[in-house]
């Protein structure tokens, strides 16, 4: 069981509820707007002609975006599965409680800050984009 009481609990579920359906209509109008196979067949068609249209086709459609998006989304959903089951604000891997103002900023956080960064360390996502 959590420290949270009902009013934050409420307060991060709807947060939650507002990431769910704000990322699933950004999926669904970049997967429109540029479907993986769509984009397959017109830059097979416009090989021969363009190399820079195809280029700009590829930058278009981004999947990097997609998947970082749907990878919340699937955080996200894990989240409101949690809540509903009271496991949620606990860290996953060590029990310690996650604070409401950590829980705010980030509500779909499964781990304390201490795991979080020592995870971070292990598969070197502290860094961000290396470019
Ligand atoms: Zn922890």
């Amino acid at each position: 069981m959590t420290q949270l009481n009902a009013e934050q609990r409420l307060t991060l579920q709807n947060q939650l509820l507002d990431l769910v359906t704000r990322l699933r209509a950004e999926i669904a109008v970049a997967l429109h707007s540029a479907g993986p196979a769509e984009t397959l067949g017109l830059a097979n068609h416009l090989q021969d002609i363009d190399d820079d249209a195809i280029a700009s086709l590829e930058t278009s459609l981004d999947v990097a975006a997609i998947e970082r998006d749907m990878s919340e989304l699937r955080a996200a959903e894990l989240a409101l599965e949690r809540l509903s089951k009271s496991e949620y604000g606990v860290c996953v891997k060590c029990g310690a409680e996650i604070p409401f103002k950590r829980l705010q900023a980030s509500p779909t956080a499964s781990h304390c800050v201490a795991c979080q960064t020592r995870d971070e360390r292990l598969h070197g996502k502290a860094g961000g984009r290396s470019l």
